[in-house]
């Protein structure tokens, strides 16, 4: 049996075994822009705006949530996460920065982002150093941080059995979602191409166009963010949009979120 015959076989199978595997294709493409959408709003909220930055705070049924999407979408520990992006502010655009266009060139960044993200994720001084006060429970330590790769490959299983061989084109997105948007394209043009509100002592510009802040919730305003680090709020012009701030204040109008800080520190 040649390569192309298993792979069809294997296919048939899927389908033949999966709840949903004849949906029409333009329901595919809106769920995975829906799920990848989650994925973002997960990371700036979560990741970004409560763990890192600690401006904002969570329900625990929330929080929860969010960490659990996390480990099944990106296979990324918080306490790395929130660690290579501290270290970045601390040492932005500078040699010892994880991952500037600067420094290391606007297309590494982009399309080699995630290879300069594990760099920096694995390397214990910069662990130690910047991942203070990120989760260190039972199902951290036992489950997130030992059993990374588990969460995507519950993705894949439950992908096919749902969607059938859809369902594994579904996950290709959403696999390579976080690694392009985040770790290149917010990592990379977020210092690199734009334009700049604040002078801040750094490259940080905001993506032009408002299709970059829908797709990254309020990310693609990078230089607002550098302004003000621990703003909840990464809009500051009126035409800027951010996602991510509407969704936290729904979130707050329901008592599922709130403020942490009233000050706010400048970069
Ligand atoms: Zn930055
Ligand atoms: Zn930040």
């Amino acid at each position: 049996m040649s390569l192309l015959s298993l792979l069809t076989n294997l296919g048939a199978w899927i389908n033949a075994h999966a709840l949903w595997p004849d949906l029409p294709v333009w329901s595919y493409a809106l769920l995975a822009f829906l799920d990848t959408h989650i994925t973002t709003a997960s990371v700036t909220l979560y990741l970004h705006r409560a763990q890192t930055h600690r401006s904002i705070s969570f329900h625990p049924l929330v929080e929860h949530f969010m960490r659990f999407w996390l480990w099944v979408r990106t296979a990324m520990p918080t306490k790395e996460w929130v660690a290579v992006h501290r270290c970045h502010h601390a040492h932005v655009d500078t040699p010892e920065d994880p991952h500037s266009p600067i420094v290391y060139g606007i297309w590494r960044v982009v399309f080699m982002g995630t290879s300069l993200y594990h760099h920096a994720a694995h390397n214990a001084a910069v662990l130690e150093q910047y991942g203070k006060g990120t989760p260190d429970d039972a199902l951290e330590r036992r489950v997130y941080a030992p059993l990374s790769l588990l969460g995507p490959t519950l993705t894949l299983v439950t992908n096919a059995l749902v969607f059938g061989t859809w369902g594994l084109a579904m996950w290709l997105v959403e696999m390579a979602w976080i690694p392009f948007f985040a770790a290149g394209v917010i990592n990379g043009l977020g210092h690199w191409w734009g334009y700049r509100n604040f002078d801040t002592p750094d490259h940080s510009k905001n993506l032009p166009g408002r299709y970059w802040s829908i797709l990254t919730c309020g990310e693609a305003l990078h230089n607002n963010h550098h302004h003000v680090q621990n703003s909840p709020r990464f809009a500051t012009r009126s035409g800027e949009l951010d996602p991510g701030y509407w969704y936290f204040r729904a979130l707050q109008m329901v008592g599922l979120a709130s403020e942490r800080q009233e000050g706010r520190a400048t970069a």
